[in-house]
């Protein structure tokens, strides 16, 4: 038996997985017990991996040789490598040509590895001159991205998973640790039987098992976050709670702040947010105790919304009130959705971001990145982010699309609009591991990827600790990695694009990619010129990681200066603003979306092991009993639920997690699921066909947990 020490796929904790295979077949996984964001521990998920890997079931599902559709109705045929890449290069060198690169557009994936986000995002912006790359990470983090740097200067998380043990109050908001990175949820329950005085308060409108283990519950009326934190800022000040001495040294802007909240007082906040005022006097009190140590644990309930930005930086506003930032157990913490969508963010790989945080703004920033790609110039134009990409396909705009890794036609917001923009977009290409995703229908070109268990390269994790992903077993004979898909790809558009110039793209191994990823970060403030594989063969490391170091840096700013010009932080001064959509008389309920515990975005992997469904065997819509009962519905009846947008047939489930005018659908299923549970065997749509391409103005990330819904009774034919 062999062993192979890699990493796990799916959540952005980044589990290390020990994998056993025969040489040709994995047959098991386990916890890597030195990996230190798991210490030995999978979850569910994570310890059925091989289960998704087991040939030659999966081969069924896999895409194995390129293929090519002649018409969108036509079956794809199977083509080889050199014709699907010259007609690929064709047709994009063509599109710029007659319509110029913004034309053209590529939507990848926080599942990519960093090397194959470092070649897709110097493609766009270094060959072909546009930066109309971004990524399904657009739909998880990038709020995030845009409150760190509002307030602290730069995208880069200041706390670890360690802090965990030594805070003595989690405040965990808008996040369902427990179901969506189980494993640092075992790390807080541990932390707490060891030091049963923590306090852990936890906001989110749904009584998730995450908030049934919380010592307080604030079940916030949805999109209300920015008026619950400003209201504890009140209280904070009213109690002579603030840290004036750290504002004072190490902040700007806090004078704005005070007067903007003001205005929040216990009684309106209470109101506003559907909440008891002694609830939020005691959240407030928690938090600011000047003896303790406060870390926030906060993901999709922020980032998804209409003013994602704003909710983070208001968070991040009480924790640089309070002083609670730079030291161990205190600092806000914005947890990653998927496996490396820190990576991503690392490399630029968004429309609006270049490499290794530089911003896309500053002239220096773009001849620096020019420089090191050996180009005159990258362009200015912030890219197409996400639902805009999708938007400009759909108005004809961009005309080419390449997708990576990713399944848009389920997991982008109001599905109706994306599936329009995939029928007009002209030229489709679909780089895939799997054929069972619904954007494969879309592809006029079809390019088999490897996956997990066969790849190689490197993942970052929520707490920026870079990890090795290895190969356990050889890839299926016509597949090709992601990194060595684009390269080829790059070098015969360079010779439409460059003709006769030595090439942007001479890698010949992911390492060598991430070679010249690593000079990227010389001097800025994730540099990792003191890594190495060589290095992270021997453990995975956290960044900053600068030559000369021997480890990375557990927490940041512990010396209170920040990375802005002069060092300070900047308080933001945001107000509250309601959701997009609020719900209304016909469109009477308040629709979230989110995780289940066993499954894992699309379910192309999850969804083939048959003990994953055991947890919830199908997709349905949860109420709260009087709302059924108001409705005059019964457990189990067939409902239409409907949005300004779509409508899905569902089964309805009482639940005590959801509250009143409120309803909860898992992410997971897409357009082809057929209900069990329905008499007449309808077709029923993913979630998406409800959800709103509202997204926040600051981050571009589409409001994912909310939307307005009818939920009416079925009629049976
Ligand atoms: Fe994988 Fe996340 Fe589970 Fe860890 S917690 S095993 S990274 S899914």
């Amino acid at each position: 038996m062999l062993e192979t020490r890699t990493t796990c796929p799916y959540c952005g904790v980044g589990c290390g997985v020990i994998v056993e295979s025969d040489g040709a077949q994995i047959t098991g996984v386990r916890g890597d017990p030195e990996h230190p964001a798991n210490f030995g521990r999978l979850c569910t998920k994570g310890s059925t991996l091989h289960h998704t890997a087991t040939r030659p079931i999966t081969l069924q599902a896999r895409l194995l040789h390129p293929a090519q559709r002649l018409s969108r109705q036509s079956a794809p045929q199977p083509v080889s490598w050199d014709a699907a890449l010259t007609l690929a290069a064709e047709r994009f060198s063509r599109t710029i040509r007659e319509h110029g690169a913004d034309a053209v557009g590529f939507y990848i994936s926080g599942q990519l590895l960093t090397e194959d986000y470092y070649v897709f995002n110097k493609l766009a912006k270094g060959l072909v001159g546009t930066n109309n790359v971004d990524t399904n990470s657009r739909l998880c983090m990038s709020s995030a991205v845009a409150g760190y740097k509002a307030t602290l200067g730069a995208d880069a998380p200041p706390a670890c998973y360690d802090d965990v043990n030594h805070a003595s109050t989690l405040f965990i908001t808008g996040s369902n640790t427990a179901f969506a990175h189980p494993i640092l949820f075992r790390r807080i329950e541990d932390a707490k039987r060891a030091n049963p005085a923590m306090k852990v308060i936890v906001a989110d409108p749904r009584r998730t098992e995450t908030a049934e283990f919380a010592d307080l519950y604030l079940p916030i009326l949805p999109g209300t976050d920015v008026a619950l934190y400003h209201g504890m800022l009140h209280v904070m000040l009213w109690e002579g709670l603030v840290d004036h001495a750290y504002i004072n040294a190490h902040t700007h802007g806090f004078e704005a702040l005070r007067n903007r909240v003001r205005d929040y007082t216990p009684k309106e906040v209470a109101k506003l947010c559907g909440i008891t005022e002694d609830a939020l006097l005691q959240a407030a009190r928690w938090f600011a105790d000047s003896k303790g140590r406060t870390l926030s644990l906060y993901c999709q309930g922020l980032n998804q919304s209409s003013s994602g930005t704003d909710k983070n930086a208001a968070l991040i506003n009480l924790h640089l009130a309070t002083g609670q930032i730079g030291k161990a157990g205190a600092g806000p913490f914005s947890l990653t959705g998927q496996p490396n969508a820190m990576g991503g963010r690392e490399v630029g790989g968004l429309a609006n971001l270049l490499s290794a945080h530089r911003d896309m703004g500053k002239a220096e920033h773009r001849a620096e990145v020019a420089r090191l790609w050996g180009v005159d110039d990258v362009p200015a134009k912030p890219g197409k982010t996400a639902v805009e990409m999708f938007e400009a396909a759909a108005d004809g705009e961009i005309k080419a699309l390449w997708i990576a890794c990713t399944n848009p036609a389920q997991s982008m917001p109001d599905q109706a609009a994306v599936h329009r923009a995939l029928e007009r977009a002209e030229f489709v290409v679909v780089q895939e591991a799997f054929s069972t995703t619904a954007t494969c229908r879309y592809a006029d070109l079809l390019l088999p990827a490897t996956t997990w268990g066969e790849k190689d390269g490197t993942v970052t994790n929520s707490e920026r600790r870079i990890s090795r992903v290895r190969p356990a077993v050889p890839k299926p004979a016509e597949t090709r990695h992601d990194w060595d898909i684009v390269v080829d790809f790059a070098r015969r558009l360079e010779r439409h694009l460059r003709p006769g110039l030595p090439t942007l793209f001479p890698y010949d191994t992911p390492e060598s990619v991430w070679v010249e990823h690593r000079e990227s970060t010389r001097g800025r403030d994730l540099d990792i010129t003191g890594l190495s594989y060589a290095r992270l063969e021997q453990s995975p490391a956290q960044w900053p990681f600068r030559e000369g170091d021997t480890q990375g840096k557990e927490r940041l700013y512990e010396d209170g200066i920040f990375p802005t010009a002069d060092g300070r932080a900047r308080f933001a001064d945001v107000s509250y603003a309601p959701v997009a959509e609020p719900r209304d008389a016909r469109y009477p309920f308040s629709l979230n979306t989110g995780r289940l515990r066993d499954q894992w975005h699309g379910m192309s992997r999850t969804g083939t092991i048959g003990r994953l469904f055991g947890h919830v065997p199908e997709p349905v819509v949860e109420m709260n009993a009087q709302d059924l009962a108001r409705l005059r519905l019964s457990e189990g009846d067939l409902v239409h639920v409907t949005s300004r947008r779509g409508s899905v047939v569902l089964p309805v489930r009482a639940s005590d997690q959801v509250a009143g005018t409120q309803a909860f659908i898992g992410m997971h299923w897409g357009e082809e699921f057929v209900s069990g549970s329905s008499a007449t065997g309808s077709r029923i749509h993913g979630v998406n066909a409800l959800t709103t391409p509202a997204y926040c103005p600051k981050s571009k990330q589409p409001e994912f947990k909310h939307a307005a819904v009818k939920v009416l009774k079925a009629e049976l034919p």
